[in-house]
């Protein structure tokens, strides 16, 4: 717990789960005032945003905003700003997946993916830039992947988005160069959240072998240092990224594959 962040205010999409949970739960704890962001069941997410302003002691609140939809993203950002006063950090998080080969990957999982993982953050940034220019000092970053930086099979639109978002975060790096604004990108190896659960579910019925089993082998083939990276840990980043250390940091991938992408 600290104050680096007090008086700060965030948008975090896709924050009412996984990654994006554990990256607004650091900011709060570093008294960055957050809005949450994610699908699903209405009292459950009244429970999560709760929770993590009881445990925190930040405010924090929710927006429902679809992230395949620009109008609604649009409007996530600027009531965030309205809510708190101010917005000084933008995480472009939500992100979604499918596998399957090209020759099988069904349109509208193409359409899906590209839109939530990548056009978002695009409407997202240029809906933010005005707000983080206002205020003086901004940080956006960009949860990307390894599937930023290199491909693996059957994941054609994932691979496709993330490599976007890689470019995305270079071309906002220089056009906000000279402000004090930066944008990085966040390249995690595998996180054992709800998207990663189901992979391993779905290759483990297919062999036929016990979840653990596969989670080992999963790990096996990509990351050398056969452990999930954690959702905290990238919290943790997300933190030094919004830190005086990182000012000079700017359009650079930041890694945390446990050796996947040395290879
Ligand atoms: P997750 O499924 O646990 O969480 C995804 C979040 O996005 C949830 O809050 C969900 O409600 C939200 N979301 C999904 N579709 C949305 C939509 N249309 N509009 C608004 N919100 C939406 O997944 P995660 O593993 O935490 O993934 C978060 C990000 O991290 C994604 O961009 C993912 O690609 C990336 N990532 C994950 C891993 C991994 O191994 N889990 C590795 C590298 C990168």
């Amino acid at each position: 717990m600290g104050d680096m962040l007090k008086g700060k205010a965030a948008l975090v999409t896709g924050s009412t789960s996984g990654i994006g949970l554990a990256m607004a739960r650091a900011l709060a704890n570093e008294g960055c005032s957050v809005m949450l962001n994610g699908l699903g069941d209405p009292e459950e997410l009244e429970r999560v945003r709760a929770d993590l302003a009881a445990e925190t002691g930040a405010e924090i609140g929710f927006h429902g905003a679809d992230m395949s939809k620009p109008a609604e993203i649009r409007d996530a950002v600027e009531k965030t700003a309205e809510r708190f006063g101010a917005l000084h950090i933008l995480v472009n998080n939500a992100g979604i997946q499918h596998t399957d080969p090209i020759d099988r990957f069904p349109e509208d999982k193409w359409d899906a993916i590209l839109a939530i993982n990548l056009s978002a953050a695009f409407h997202a940034t240029k809906a933010a830039l005005p707000h983080l220019r206002r205020a003086g000092w901004g940080r956006i970053v960009n949860t990307a992947s390894a599937h930023g930086l290199v491909a693996s099979v059957c994941k054609a639109a994932y691979v496709a988005a993330k490599h976007g978002i890689m470019g995305l975060t270079k071309v906002t790096a220089l056009e906000t160069a000279e402000e004090p604004i930066t944008c990085n990108a966040i390249n995690p190896g595998w996180v054992r959240t709800p998207l990663v659960e189901a992979q391993i579910q779905a290759r483990a019925e297919e062999k036929g072998v016990p979840v653990e089993e596969e989670a080992v082998a999963l790990l096996s083939e990509k990351q050398p240092s056969k452990q999930f990276t954690t959702p905290e840990q990238l919290g943790g980043m997300l933190v030094f990224l919004c830190s005086p250390a990182a000012d000079q940091i700017t359009g650079a991938p930041m890694i945390a594959d446990g050796g996947w992408t040395s290879q």
